[in-house]
């Protein structure tokens, strides 16, 4: 059952249209459950988004009403995509803006990557 008080999923959205291949995007990886590209407005040396396939506004949606199998398969894609960018020694910081107060501009649930130099101190 989908959680109440959400947004209903607008499947004109940005990256719903990534995902039909309607709008070009620098793929780094793809699979079932994921695709991850590079941010058009990098904040770091390194800028990946990393989405589900399905049709989820945000982490509230995606926690309540994906199945686990997506949500296993989201999660171990971010970390196949840190792996494959070769993040993991010098390491990286996953971020999710999450509905209006967090600034979430593309209503479809997404997480950045970034990394690639020392990342300021994590404040709001
Ligand atoms: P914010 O813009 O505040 O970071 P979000 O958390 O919703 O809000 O992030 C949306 C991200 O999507 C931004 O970093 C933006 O640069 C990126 N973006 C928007 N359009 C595209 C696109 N066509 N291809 C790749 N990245 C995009």
């Amino acid at each position: 059952m989908r959680v109440t008080g959400l947004p209903p999923y607008d499947p004109a959205n940005i990256f719903a249209r990534i995902l039909r291949g309607e709008i070009p995007a620098k793929a780094v990886h793809e699979d079932d459950f994921a695709l991850a590209f590079h941010d058009i407005n990098p904040q770091a040396p390194v800028h990946v988004l990393v989405i589900p396939k399905g049709a989820y506004v945000s982490q509230a949606d995606f926690a309540a009403n994906a199945s686990d199998a997506e949500i296993a398969g989201f999660w171990r894609a971010v970390g196949t995509v840190a792996k494959a960018l070769g993040l993991e020694e010098k390491g990286y910081r996953i971020l999710s803006n999450m509905g209006e107060d967090a600034g979430q501009e593309v209503p479809h649930f997404h997480v950045h990557i970034f990394a690639g130099r020392r990342l300021g101190r994590m404040v709001p």
